[in-house]
């Protein structure tokens, strides 16, 4: 079967593999039909995430069609359209024991550390497979995985009502993390961003107000909008240079601030900002068991995923895509690799 393979950051190449069989862990396999590009897959190809490891088969947003199951296997059977939990963890190390395998202590991300989506066929554990309803296509149901890391941050701020939140960023991500926070009726969300459609998407998609990051001073329009004090709530779905310094600065005070970036290039901030408010400043990673949730919010119409995905590409026009992302930055939302192509009929 065929894959796309990172061989190096930089090099991407179509390689033939072996396709998978099943085993006892390992007990359905999947024949592929989309999967998304995620801006931490264009890192891995860039060189640029910190967590990689090569060479790798990426793609950690994996939609397909079940085709086989071994025996015992009850959740799932052949025929059903399903998408893949991209966490494996021990179950054993100290986060695992607090309910925390997103951050497992030996860690192993499906497209990251061991080999993800990006190919014909995968097996997988039959717990690592949630249905899709079926009024959604396989294309948008990629999303599903985007909005488990908004369900996850969501979470970790403990969000509640009385916020008022400021997302920096109304990209893939950013826009998924709107959704979410929107689902919680904070008192205020305000979006920031460098594009105007964007923001003009985010305005259609619930934002109360927007901010210009590259025109205005981020921190200084936050609190003007927040009758002085500063959103309550800041998260940083843009993880660029001088993003978190711009939260730190706009919180207000007792206010949590939440990192999602995956970037280890110094950046400048300074104590005071986090100390003089007492900042919570907190990580979200991955997602922590959150694809029921999310499956259930799209299959009750909580969330609508139509019209998010701007760009599609054979999975073997992999080269065309990640080149497309990286000259089209401001009009690409989300790109899918589909695999409908005859030889993986
Ligand atoms: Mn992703």
């Amino acid at each position: 079967m065929k894959a796309v393979q990172i061989v190096k950051p930089g090099e991407l190449h179509i390689i033939e593999m072996e396709k998978p069989v099943i085993d006892e862990t390992n007990n359905v396999l999947i024949r592929m039909t989309a999967a998304g590009i995620c801006g931490s897959d264009r890192g891995i190809y860039h060189g640029t995430n910190a967590a990689a490891t090569y060479p790798r088969v990426i793609g950690h947003e994996m939609v397909g069609v079940v085709e086989e199951v071994g025996p015992g296997v009850s959740r799932v059977k052949p025929g059903d359209r399903v998408i893949v939990d991209q966490v494996t963890a021990c179950g054993t190390c100290y986060a695992c024991r607090k309910g925390r395998p997103n951050v497992c202590g030996n860690l192993k991300v499906r497209g990251v550390h061991i080999d993800g989506g990006y190919r014909q066929w995968m097996a997988v554990p039959e717990n690592d497979c949630y249905l899709l309803p079926d009024h959604i296509s396989d294309v948008d149901a990629v999303l599903i995985e985007p909005t488990t890391i908004a369900i996850q941050c969501c979470a970790r701020a403990e969000i509640e009502a009385e916020d008022t939140v400021l997302i920096m960023g109304a990209g893939a991500l950013g826009s998924r993390i709107l959704s979410v926070v929107k689902l919680h009726h904070p008192a205020k969300i305000i979006v920031a961003d460098i594009d105007d459609a964007k923001l003009e998407a985010a305005l259609k998609n619930g934002a109360d107000a927007v901010i210009r990051s590259d025109r205005e001073d981020v921190a200084q329009r936050a609190k003007e909008l927040t009758d002085g004090y500063g959103p309550t709530l800041c998260i940083d779905a843009a993880c660029v240079k001088g993003s978190l310094l711009s939260l730190l600065q706009a919180a207000g005070n007792a206010g949590r601030v939440m990192t999602m970036g995956f970037s280890t290039s110094p950046d400048e901030i300074n104590q005071f900002v986090i100390t003089s408010k007492e900042l919570d400043v907190r990580g979200s990673r991955l997602q922590n068991r959150r694809f029921g949730e999310a499956v259930e919010l799209v299959k009750n119409h909580a969330i609508d995923l139509s019209g998010e995905v701007s760009h599609t590409f054979s999975y073997l026009d992999a080269q065309a895509a990640f080149d497309f992302a990286d000259n089209h930055a401001n009009e690409v939302r989300k790109i899918v690799l589909t695999f409908d192509t005859e030889e993986s009929k």
